[in-house]
């Protein structure tokens, strides 16, 4: 099967959002607001990067691919490591949608860096 791979970047409104906090027109609560869930995620199964955290600038960020699809039924939402969704959802599911979020478990920092949607335009 055909894989077409749409990517869409959020690094401009990451800077505008860290703009604005550096600025004083967005505080740490603002910011800094993981929800406990996803702070334990990230946590326990978030991919080490070696980016400093652009807010406390103390821990590295961890990744997180929030997986959604039609087809992923009772996987919807699920966390899943790079690998597998660029290998094995890729060969399993015609149309799904990657949501690869930044987490600091240090001050909460969180935010949407990209979403992959992923379609596979059949051929066999
Ligand atoms: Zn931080």
């Amino acid at each position: 099967m055909r894989c077409v791979a749409t990517t869409v970047d959020y690094t401009l409104r990451k800077r505008s959002v860290l703009r604005d906090f550096r600025c004083g027109r967005l505080s740490v609560y603002d910011v800094c607001d993981a929800h406990p869930e996803i702070r334990r995620i990230a946590t326990n199964v978030g991919e080490r990067t070696s980016c400093l955290c652009p807010v406390c600038r103390k821990e590295n960020l961890r990744l997180l691919n929030f997986v959604y699809g039609n087809e992923l039924e009772s996987d919807n939402g699920r966390v899943y490591p790079t690998e597998a969704v660029f290998d094995g959802l890729r060969k399993r599911y015609r149309d799904f949608t990657c949501y690869v979020v930044e987490v600091c478990i240090g001050c909460n920092w969180n935010h949407l860096v990209r979403s992959i949607n992923f379609k596979n335009a059949g051929g066999g």
